[in-house]
């Protein structure tokens, strides 16, 4: 177990947003089926641009140049800065034709804070509870919504979903809980669309068994990184043995594994999760983009 210090620090630097400064590197992209009606551009970590039913979301955007912060404190891997590697374009494209932000919780990580100069503040920008909602308005956003069940937002209905950022170990002390808080995961569902699950920062629970039953996605979106705090047995999001029970849970769903090689404390790269999809036979339903990297559905 942890002191009580680091925890405290923990706590600290997941939850503190700092500035986000435009990075450069060369896009990325693949091409798939022109009937494909959702889009979706892995752009770094969490952050995803989603072009869905008309309307393009941008998810968690964690938009800072490498190294801008330090490693989360009590972490694997802590010694490195983060993010460990540019944004595969510039953040004008990233934030470019935005019609709405989901933010799945603040940590840094997903949301850096109020120095998102691109992002209109005017900019619908769904979040999971009030106290999210507190901070971003503090930040000058002006139009931030809680989202519940059967949110509706242009047509098509949004749902949050529920889960735990950590195992139940880690949520049994008192100061780590508080670093860690809660995370949405979010249902995108409209006509003629096909149905998107968004899990979030979670790891596997019966909300991701109820969710999957419940909806029955043709896309879920997995954050698989296994991110690991020191002194604790788990991971505090998803990892490659939650990419195979995805796989076996829903059978004709297509699964992006993302939130890996971007951040300190991910014990799964993509390299392994790729061999572990080969090693089990997921390949023609499991896809781990890279930075920048567009998928049609
Ligand atoms: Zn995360």
């Amino acid at each position: 177990m942890q002191t009580s210090t680091p925890l405290c620090a923990i706590a600290l630097s997941l939850a503190l947003g700092m500035a986000a400064l435009p990075a450069q590197a060369a896009p990325q992209a693949t091409s798939t089926p022109d009937t494909a009606s959702v889009q979706m551009q892995h752009i770094r970590n969490a952050t995803t641009k989603i072009d869905y039913a008309g309307k393009t979301f941008l998810v968690d955007p964690f938009l800072a140049k490498k190294d801008t912060y330090p490693g989360f404190e009590g972490t694997f891997r802590s010694h490195l800065r983060n993010p460990t590697v540019e944004l595969p374009i510039p953040v004008e494209d990233v934030v470019k034709g935005v019609d709405a932000v989901i933010v799945t919780h603040t940590h840094l990580d997903h949301w850096d804070g109020d120095k998102h100069q691109q992002l209109p503040r005017g900019t619908p920008l769904f979040v999971q509870n009030d106290a999210d909602a507190k901070i971003i308005r503090a930040q000058g956003f002006t139009d931030v919504r809680v989202m519940g069940e059967n949110t509706e937002f242009e047509g098509m209905r949004l749902t949050k979903t529920g889960g735990q950022h950590g195992t139940d170990e880690m949520y049994a002390n008192r100061q780590l809980a508080e670093g860690l808080g809660a995370a949405m995961g979010v249902v995108f569902q409209a006509p003629n669309s096909p149905t998107v699950y968004l899990a979030g920062d979670t790891i596997w629970r019966n909300e991701v068994d109820q969710s999957l039953a419940r909806f029955k996605p043709d896309v879920i979106l997995l954050n698989a990184g296994e991110a690991r705090m020191l002194g604790f047995a788990g991971s505090i999001i998803m990892s490659k043995d939650d990419v195979l029970r995805a796989y076996k849970a829903a059978p004709n769903a297509t699964i992006l594994a993302v939130h890996m090689d971007a951040i300190n404390h991910m014990a799964l790269s993509r390299k392994d999760l790729r061999e572990y999809v080969e090693q089990n036979g997921m390949q023609d339903r499991v896809r781990i983009p890279a930075d920048g990297e567009v998928l049609k559905f």
